[in-house]
């Protein structure tokens, strides 16, 4: 009876209402926010480690909320896919990520290809082919210029679905890249099944660099796990030079992170970086 009570009283607990308050303006505030024009794309450099040279930029989506300011992703992405209007700000976030693209190979600017985050109702729907092949056509883009991100789990929500809707991006040209590998709690055996380019090495192991061995030996891992297989890695979220150094030396290809550049709007992009980083 006790645990009851206290249940009921959470329930009507004034923090929680207000809560729900917030969620309720929040969730009528996004309805419709892409055809209120409220929508901003960032982008976030992809480096070279090599050379410092500019391999792509990542595509990632703020809210310009008319009173809360620019709000972050993480903050709206999990509500709009629970509200299912994720498919309508995806589909701006592609088509306004196309039209930077062209925007950028008009100024003669070197930015080799844009990456988007796919979300898993992209995936399971039946638009997404038929939307990359029409934005690809009305900016004239080669495929090559466009890579998608796919995170485990929205791999491992429907195998064969993704495993079908990513044969048929990857025969256009369009280049595939796992987002925050290693994080997924996911089995590996879709790395064989799935037509993939890149794998990127989520942010946690790289925060592991000088600090923790075990972080450090699943990086070399990862390296060594695509070079076998044939794809590029990625280190996101580097912010120190020290990881760079241990990651050029294990061999990763490229980097992303506030060390090279925090996400941008287009016109602030920077397009070439001294590698290792000079200080
Ligand atoms: P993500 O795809 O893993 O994107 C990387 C996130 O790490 C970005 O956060 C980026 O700003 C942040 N980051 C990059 N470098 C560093 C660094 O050196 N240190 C630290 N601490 N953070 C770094 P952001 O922009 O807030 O995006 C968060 C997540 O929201 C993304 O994680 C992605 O899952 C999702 N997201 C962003 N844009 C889109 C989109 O257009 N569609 C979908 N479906 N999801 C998106
Ligand atoms: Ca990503
Ligand atoms: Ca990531
Ligand atoms: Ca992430």
């Amino acid at each position: 009876a006790k645990t009851q009570g206290r249940n009921a009283y959470e329930f009507f607990a004034p923090s929680l209402s207000e809560g729900v308050m917030d969620r309720l303006k929040m969730e009528s505030a996004l309805r419709g926010a892409a055809a209120r024009n409220e929508l901003r794309v960032h982008y976030q450099p992809q480096v070279r480690l090599r050379d410092g040279s500019l391999l792509g930029v990542e595509a990632l989506v703020r809210w310009e909320h008319p009173t809360l300011g620019l709000v972050s992703p993480g903050h709206f992405i999990p509500l709009a896919e629970e509200m299912g209007v994720i498919g309508e700000i995806s589909a701006w976030v592609l088509h306004e990520a196309c039209r930077q693209m062209r925007a950028w190979r008009d100024e003669a600017r070197e930015v080799g290809c844009v990456a988007v985050n796919l979300s898993v109702q992209q995936l399971e729907r039946d638009m997404l082919v038929g939307m990359v092949r029409d934005c690809l056509e009305e900016f004239d883009l080669p495929a090559q210029c466009l890579e998608l991100e796919v995170t485990e789990s929205l791999i491992m929500r429907a195998p064969e679905k993704a495993q079908l809707v990513l044969q048929k991006l990857k025969v256009m040209g369009v280049k595939i890249s796992v987002d925050d590998f290693g994080t997924g709690y996911s089995s590996l055996s879709y790395l064989k099944r799935l037509p993939l380019d890149r794998l990127k090495i989520d942010r946690s192991f790289v925060q592991d660099i000088g600090l923790d061995a075990n972080g450090e030996a699943i990086i070399r891992a990862i390296i060594g796990l695509g070079r076998s297989l044939g794809l590029e890695t990625l280190a996101e979220g580097v912010e120190q030079q020290d990881q760079v150094r241990f990651l050029l030396k294990e061999g990763c290809d490229l980097a992303q992170g506030f060390l090279f550049s925090r996400p941008v709007p287009p016109n602030q992009l920077v397009f070439h970086w001294d590698c290792p980083p000079i200080t």
